[in-house]
């Protein structure tokens, strides 16, 4: 999971399938009350080397802004059951192993490319805790987006708009 501030904040969820990184754009990024359903709105594959990509998309280009990497881990898909026949069936339940989200998860079609990300009540899910703004920070390097744009050379004051504001 990728947080970008682009032309406006979004996370990137993206999960390794059939030698791809399948991807949908999160706008609120993911919650973990089972209530909350996210909107998550299909986008092209990327390359898997992609899952690593910390850093600045110079402006003008597309997705031009601040990438983080604001989580990272593996996954299973649940039911013993193929990528592709659940993604084509458009609906994709899994168990997330990440630093920050962990359990149940699905991933449910509602019209088109759009889709909702639905955290399943377990141990991992939370009726109170807001996980984007309490650990804001990047899975591999602890920065904030300020502090990526700060090292990588790009527009700090924008990507410190995607920072949780603090008074
Ligand atoms: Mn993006």
């Amino acid at each position: 999971m990728q947080k970008h501030r682009a032309s406006a904040l979004h996370y990137d969820f993206r999960l390794e399938a059939d030698g791809v990184l399948v991807s949908w754009a999160v706008p609120k990024g993911p919650s973990l009350k089972p209530k909350e359903k996210r909107l998550a709105m299909a986008v092209e594959d990327h390359p898997l080397d992609y899952a690593r990509f910390e850093g600045v998309i110079p402006e003008g280009e597309y997705g031009g802004g601040t990438v983080m990497v604001w989580d990272t881990g593996t996954y299973e898909l649940e039911d013993d059951d193929r990528f592709a026949d659940a993604m084509r069936r458009g609906r994709i339940p899994f168990t997330l192993h990440g630093k920050k989200l962990k359990g149940g998860w699905t991933l449910v079609r509602t019209d088109g490319r759009r889709w909702l990300l639905i955290k399943r009540r377990d141990r991992a899910s939370s009726d109170t805790l807001d996980i984007t703004t309490a650990k804001p920070r990047s899975a591999l390097t602890r920065r904030l987006l300020a502090g990526i744009a700060r090292d990588e050379g790009g527009d700090v004051a924008k990507a410190a708009t995607g920072d949780p504001q603090r008074a």
